[in-house]
């Protein structure tokens, strides 16, 4: 089971990014094991999972980070941005606030990462329709105004969360391949 003598074609580190409990983890929770939590604590020390699918006929192990809790303005260091050619921006939808502070993320983000990074912004919790605080449009509106792809996703229902990791790896290979 797993990655056990399976040739790798290609490795791609992505980093998840955006405000605390926004659900950055349980994305990733979804994506690399199927899994769902309603009552995530709080991710402790820096840590990734990875997951090896295929892509336009490639072994690609996408190596997926996860903030340490340090989901501060400037706290997360250098090193976890190093080597990434993809990242996910992450708000919460129904938070008006975890969505304004996407300008700062992406700053934060161009500032450290290579300039040919691939990134998707995601709204996420879209199965909380009723207390939803950041329209579609104004998402799209930013997303390509920064030259972004964007998805609404839930985690808790899977809704989106293959498709917004299978898009972006996608997009990693034709750029690098
Ligand atoms: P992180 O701090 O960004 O890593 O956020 P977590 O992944 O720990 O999630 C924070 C809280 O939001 C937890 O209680 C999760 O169960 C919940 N959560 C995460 N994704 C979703 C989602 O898609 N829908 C709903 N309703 N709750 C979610
Ligand atoms: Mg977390």
């Amino acid at each position: 089971y797993g990655d056990f003598n399976q040739k790798i074609d290609y490795v791609f580190k992505i980093v998840l990014i955006g405000d605390s409990a926004v659900g950055k983890s349980q994305l990733l929770a979804r994506f690399a094991r199927n899994e769902f939590s309603l009552d995530s604590k709080a991710t402790i020390g820096v840590e990734f999972q990875t997951k090896t699918l295929i892509v336009d006929q490639k072994t690609v192990k996408a190596q997926i980070w996860d903030t340490a809790g340090q989901e501060r303005y400037r706290a997360v260091t250098s090193a976890y941005y190093r080597g990434a050619v993809g990242a996910m921006l992450v708000y919460d939808m129904t938070k008006r606030q975890s969505f304004d502070h996407m300008a700062r993320w992406l700053e934060e983000l161009r500032g450290h990462a290579d300039k040919n990074i691939v990134i998707m912004l995601i709204g996420n919790k879209c199965d909380l329709g009723s207390l939803r605080a950041v329209p579609t449009e104004d998402a799209q509106e930013f997303a390509e105004r920064e030259n972004l792809c964007f998805m609404e996703t839930s985690a808790l229902e899977s809704t989106n969360v293959e498709s917004a990791f299978m898009t972006v790896l996608t997009q990693i290979y034709r750029i690098i391949s």
